[in-house]
């Protein structure tokens, strides 16, 4: 039976047994990746501190199970536990959310090392507290974009033509902008959505803005592209995240 080691951020876990759990992790080379880890509660596991959520490790795991595609973890070894996230709650539940973002979002066994590295960079400044409000919304529209959900947010998506517009409505089903003419009859949209707020969640998707710390928005614009990102979340996975709510 062939052992995998690679660099693991865990995401998610849940209770399996007494004494088990089962911990899904994003991982550099394979992706997002399911594995038991058998007696990880009892007190004198080697496990224990080494895979607590959000904390990147470097795993061990064999394909134990492989009809349901769940692996057994055999080692684990932290190399950052980020203990400034849990010390504060908005820190704390910008994290979360984007992990469950990543467990909702990817697929198993497909890897893309460059969500990993966005993925550890936001836990990173979360941890250090710098740029934080908007790193967590350049890793969403990074997500976004990798996994094929990046809404068309210049151009109205139906005729393409360009907004000039202060505010302008969204189509969750169409997956952009439309302009008073298309929007005519369109059921579920979003209104008056600021442009100006959509334009920088798009450039900061775009990785145009690449000195987070140095990027100036108000709480206003942070406040409704916060509201417009968990409605267009919602939508796309076809369900609320339960961190969504508690996103300043
Ligand atoms: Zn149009």
């Amino acid at each position: 039976m062939p052992y995998e080691r690679t660099d693991a951020i865990t995401i998610r876990y849940t209770d399996f047994s007494e004494t088990s759990r089962i911990f899904t992790f994003y991982t550099r080379r394979f992706g997002r990746v399911s594995a038991l880890a058998k007696g990880v509660k009892r007190k004198y596991s080697k496990m224990i501190g080494h895979v607590d959520l959000l904390s990147h490790s470097e795993i061990i795991f064999t394909s134990g199970l492989s009809r349901d595609r769940l692996h057994i973890l055999t080692e684990a070894n932290a190399y950052e536990t980020f203990p400034n996230i849990r010390k504060q709650l908005p820190r704390f539940y910008a994290a979360c959310h984007a992990a469950e973002l990543v467990n909702n979002m990817t697929s198993l066994d497909d890897p893309s090392p460059e969500l990993f590295d966005q993925l550890l960079d936001l836990l990173r400044r979360r941890d250090r507290n710098v740029g934080t409000a908007i790193a967590l919304l350049a890793f969403e529209g990074q997500l976004l974009l990798l996994s094929g959900f990046m809404p068309q947010l210049s151009n109205c998506v139906s005729c393409g033509k360009k907004n000039r517009q202060k505010t302008v409505a969204f189509s969750p089903r169409l997956g952009g902008i439309v302009c008073s003419k298309c929007s005519t009859g369109e059921a579920e949209l979003i209104h008056d959505l600021p442009a100006d707020a959509l334009s920088l969640f798009e450039r900061l998707a775009q990785k145009k803005l690449t000195k987070l710390s140095r990027v100036k928005i108000s709480p206003s614009v942070t406040h409704q592209t916060r509201a417009f990102l968990n409605r267009y979340e919602t939508y796309i996975l076809a369900k609320k995240l339960h961190t969504a709510k508690h996103l300043g």
